[in-house]
């Protein structure tokens, strides 16, 4: 089962020699402190999230083991130039006397990551010390995903997630995961500070990080992106033809007023009006309607003879 989680921001933190020597298990050639970049991110914590799951704290700490070594992608702005992170070290912190809505102790699983001091990283970097508030988004993978009132594998037992029962939330419980296979980085949406924001943007290019660079997503993300194209197409070709039709059949109408109006009309609106006007259209011209249908007869001549 793949897992998307988003949790807080980032923090700058200097890399003393512990550090480097972690980072340097991942770089081809020894890097110094002067060439490395180092800031901390939350990654996920135990917190029952706004789709009541949350990870227990073995999955979180069996996450820190997995991310290490795995690189982050920051969004389009970004990404398009190739920026990278890569986490070197991960640390579970407790803070007990936050507690959870499950009642227990808080946790989260903060991740070091670091990134070359090169002028392509320069603004990114000046990004983050400003501190920007970023989202951090992981995805990964987990074996198990318990009901937390019963036990049982969600979904399988009457329990409904987000649900009191004798007091106690049902949640989901998500456990032993397989794969860490991504995080990013990406700007937190104005709408989210004001707590609206639903877990995918309405913008296509923030969804697009979401879908980040795993081969079987972002294949599916293509053909999704096609197919919207195919709608796309198919709607300003019904539009396109229900307004000649309306004005075919009815002279009176401003043709741009009621282009501006087809435009904001949707498929069920547009198939029924394409269907009345048609009908009209029929009657007014019955030969040219026939002609449009390919089965034009010999009656040319007569085809405005309104
Ligand atoms: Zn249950």
């Amino acid at each position: 089962m793949d897992i998307r989680k988003e949790l807080g921001a980032a923090e700058q933190c200097a890399a003393d020699e512990a550090d480097l020597e972690a980072i340097n298990r991942f770089a081809k050639t020894a890097l110094t402190a002067e060439q490395v970049y180092t800031f901390a991110v939350r990654l996920c914590d135990n917190e029952v999230d706004r789709d009541f799951e949350r990870f227990d704290e073995q999955a979180l700490s069996a996450l820190g083991d997995l991310f290490v070594g795995k690189s982050g992608i920051f969004d389009h702005q970004w990404s398009a130039q190739g920026q990278t992170a890569r986490i070197y070290r991960t640390e579970l912190v407790h803070q007990p006397e936050t507690k959870t809505a499950a009642g227990d102790g808080y946790c989260y699983l903060k991740g070091w990551a670091y990134l070359l001091k090169s002028e392509k990283n320069a603004d990114l970097i000046a990004e983050i010390e400003a501190g920007i508030k970023k989202e951090v988004s992981v995805g990964c993978s987990v074996a198990r995903s318990l009901c937390s009132i019963c036990g049982e594998e969600s979904g399988t037992c009457a329990h409904a997630k987000g649900e009191i029962y004798n007091g106690r939330l049902c949640y989901t419980e998500l456990r032993e995961p397989t794969d860490a296979y991504e995080w990013s980085f990406v700007a937190v949406p104005a709408q989210r500070q004001a707590g609206v924001m639903k877990r995918f943007g309405q913008d296509a290019a923030q969804l697009e990080q979401y879908v980040g660079q795993r081969k079987e997503f972002r294949d599916a993300w293509e053909i999704l992106q096609k197919q919207a194209q195919l709608g796309r197409n198919y709607l300003a070709g019904l539009r396109r033809e229900v307004v000649r039709l309306a004005l075919l059949s009815d002279e009176r109408l401003d043709g741009e007023v009621f282009r501006g109006i087809a435009e904001k009309l949707e498929e069920p609106e547009l198939l029924e009006l394409k269907r009345v006007y048609e009908a009209k259209t029929a009657r007014l011209f019955p030969v040219q309607l026939r002609e449009i249908h390919g089965e034009a007869g010999e009656e040319n001549g007569e085809l405005f003879r309104v």
